[in-house]
């Protein structure tokens, strides 16, 4: 099917974006939901509105003035109503060609992650290594794909004996298919096993050296919060010396065993979720650190802060990674003001002196924004400064064209 795009859905793709969205088609010429089999009519143009394709379908795009535009794949379902997958006219959109970049992908993490005794990272990062939708996520023997929208449901089968033997190839035993957000069976489980050796309900993956146990059944994300790796390992830097560090929306205990490893003395953990710190606990005992010797707090983050300001209590370095707060464009105003108020509770336990680093995973919200956040008014001081500001690491790749995958904000303030 050929479709025809408007002039600004045209542009954005010409950029390199990928994603156009449903009301980017201004209609489409050589199918129609109800033209079939009448002939010389199924060639003629149809409204936007009747445009229909199975998802996974292979469509050309066209515009005005721009007879090809690329390639992409239909999503039947998601807003996003095709993924661009190629400008060129060859070769043609089949599994090989996804394959082959696939195996651009993986090459590129042979290379970044050699010596760096790092067993879990992500292997393709859809958009960004210009396989839209897939995601593939490596801990030590096992592979976890999620797929974005439909669009690549259709081709699994076909992928999959590509997919094992590329990643066979680095030591990957069995692969598993995350469910879409929220979804999960009845014992609350998210993965399927689609091959291999069954999946383990757990991994201990190392990162950049140190131990990490991934809750790979029922986890966060594909289980772990990967694209924070670089910044684990600046806050480990950042906690020599420190006496008490204080880790906000900790999860799994990523940064706090970074902090505790790193030299902080006492380390903070609070988290709504109880099963996380269970988790985190035994993270801790695998880098033989002893767990008794730091604070795991099962609370709401808000509570908590009141009542550690309440009591007096100080910390020296403090991390703050909480989920996304602006789900949608929309959102936006209101994240903002939740950003706003979470930072300037943070703002009122923090030691002179002490270190903040404030993070947000929202693609909604620009560093800009967020730095926003944190000025003077908001924490209620003027004694610090914008020591730094981080992003996503190597291998979680966005696009120059593609904003929305340039998620990951982290600021350091001292
Ligand atoms: N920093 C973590 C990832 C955080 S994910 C890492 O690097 O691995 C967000 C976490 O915040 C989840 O574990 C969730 O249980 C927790 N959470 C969400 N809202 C919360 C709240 N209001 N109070 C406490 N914890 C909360």
């Amino acid at each position: 099917m050929r479709v025809h795009l408007t002039a600004t859905a045209a542009a954005a793709v010409r950029r390199g974006h990928p994603w156009v969205y449903r009301d980017g088609i201004a209609g489409a010429a050589g199918r129609a939901a109800s033209a079939g089999g009448r002939g010389a009519r199924a060639h003629r143009a149809v409204a936007a509105a009747a445009v229909v394709a199975a998802s996974g379908e292979v469509v050309e795009l066209a515009a005005e003035g721009a007879p090809f535009l690329g390639r992409g794949l239909w999503d039947a379902d998601s807003p996003i109503a095709v993924r661009v997958f190629q400008r060129t006219q060859a070769p043609a959109l089949d599994e090989r060609a996804l394959a082959e970049r696939l195996e651009r992908a993986f090459a590129l993490r042979d290379g970044w992650f050699a010596g760096r005794d790092t067993t879990a990272y992500r292997m393709c990062n859809g958009e960004g290594d210009r396989v839209p939708s897939l995601v593939i996520d490596r801990y030590d023997r096992v592979a976890v794909v999620r797929l974005d929208g439909g669009l690549l449901a259709p081709w699994v089968e076909r992928l999959l004996p590509h997919l094992a033997r590329a990643l066979g190839a680095r030591g990957v035993r069995s692969i598993g298919l995350r469910a879409p957000a929220g979804g999960a069976d009845a014992e609350g489980k998210k993965l399927t096993h689609v091959h291999g050796p069954p999946l383990p309900e757990r991994v201990v993956v190392r990162e950049l050296g140190v131990a990490m146990e991934v809750d790979l059944a029922r986890g966060q994300k594909t289980g772990a919060f990967l694209d924070q790796r670089d910044n684990r390992a600046r806050v480990r830097a950042l906690a020599a010396g420190r006496r008490r560090a204080l880790n906000l929306f900790s999860y799994a205990g990523g940064f706090s065993v970074a902090a505790a490893l790193g030299g902080a003395g006492r380390v903070t953990s609070v988290d709504s979720a109880s099963a996380a710190h269970a988790t985190a606990q035994r993270t801790f005992r695998e880098n033989g650190v002893d767990p008794s010797a730091h604070e795991f707090v099962t609370a709401d983050v808000f509570d908590f802060l009141e009542k550690a300001r309440a009591r007096g209590d100080r910390y020296d370095l403090i991390v703050s990674d909480p989920p996304s707060f602006a789900p949608s464009e929309r959102a936006k105003p209101r994240a903002l003001g939740a950003y706003r108020r979470l930072h300037t509770a943070v703002a009122r336990v923090l030691d002179p002196g002490g270190v903040l680093c404030a993070a947000s995973c929202s693609s909604h919200i620009s560093m800009e924004d967020f730095v926003g956040t944190l000025d003077d008014a908001t924490l209620e001081r003027d004694d610090l400064r914008v020591r730094a500001l981080h992003g996503q690491p190597e291998d979680h790749p966005t696009l120059p064209a593609w904003w929305e995958g340039r998620y990951l904000k982290f600021v350091v303030l001292e």
